[in-house]
């Protein structure tokens, strides 16, 4: 199981600390947590975004979230400057904090789940007021617990005490508020999850790929073969990750570039799947 979130806030909405809340409650009940936040420009009100991964296998994956299980929405008006909707898996879940309920709610993503809270009516409810502005994050993650996450509230709360001192009380409050007050609209009535192994890899940002240099094709060095057996295969990109000649590409899956591929087996010591194994190479037309 990997459950990936990804929070679009705005500075000064606690966007980040949720973030780092969730992943914290999660290790605290057995899971492994991984948090990150991307800023763009670091000022109050700028769009932030802060991901979050729960599985219960160790997590490799170190990259944002590009294709994420659950979307949370901190600010209803970044609807309309963001696109929250990129990547986010079919049978997935945006939990928006808004006054409208999940049914008012029109896009051309039909196969997602909606929960709605009016978390800033919570948090002024409650005081939670920085500078005046209300603080959404921790109502937000009261009405995230109703998105099929397998987290306990009373978990969350604990880590809310203690990391709050004398304003846990108020956000505990809110998270409590948030978590009944949350309208639940599942498209696949069961609500099915979408936690099943990617099918597909897209990757949104530049990749090198080797090519031949003084050494010439690599492949020659090779005393051992690597090879990626897909049935066990997760597609969680590792040893693209750790691969020293840049020798694996992403199509369909992870693909070994046999022509640069040197031999050194990084990638079968790193894949967490133990679907890499190492065969003794043969080169029929040397
Ligand atoms: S054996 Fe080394 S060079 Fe070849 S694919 Fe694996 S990590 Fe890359
Ligand atoms: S072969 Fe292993 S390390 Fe590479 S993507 Fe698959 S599971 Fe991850």
């Amino acid at each position: 199981m990997l459950i990936s979130v990804r929070f679009h806030g705005r500075g000064g909405q606690g966007a980040v600390t949720a973030s780092k809340l969730l992943a914290e409650a999660a290790s605290l009940e057995g899971y492994y947590g991984q948090s990150m936040p991307f800023f763009g420009a670091e000022r109050r009100g700028a769009p932030v975004v802060s991901f979050t991964r729960i599985s219960d296998e160790p997590i490799y994956e170190m990259s944002q979230v590009y294709h994420p299980n659950i979307v949370v929405v901190l600010d209803p008006l970044i609807l309309k400057a963001v696109d929250i909707f990129r990547g986010v898996k079919e049978g997935g879940t945006i939990v928006v904090n808004t006054t409208k309920a999940p049914d008012e709610f029109v896009f051309d993503q039909d196969y997602l789940n909606i929960v709605s809270v009016d978390a800033t009516g919570v948090a002024i409810k409650n005081d939670l007021l920085v500078a005046g502005l209300p603080v959404v994050n921790t109502p937000m993650l009261g009405a995230l617990l109703r998105a099929d996450i397998p987290l306990k509230i009373e978990v969350l709360e604990g880590i809310v005490r203690k990391k709050f001192g004398k304003e846990g009380k108020r956000n505990v409050k809110a998270i409590k508020e948030a978590y009944e007050l949350a309208s639940i609209k599942l498209v696949h009535g069961s609500g099915k999850r979408s936690y099943p192994r990617k099918k597909k890899i897209k990757v949104e940002f530049p990749i090198s790929t080797p090519a031949e240099g003084v050494a010439g094709k690599t492949k020659l060095w090779r005393d051992f073969r690597p090879e990626i057996d897909y049935e066990k295969c997760n597609d969680c990109l590792n040893c693209w990750i750790h691969c020293p000649e840049s020798a694996i590409r992403l199509n369909e899956h992870v693909e070994i570039d046999y022509d640069y591929c040197k031999g050194c087996l990084v990638c079968t010591t790193v894949c967490p799947k133990k679907a890499i194994a190492s065969e003794r190479e043969v080169f029929v037309d040397v």
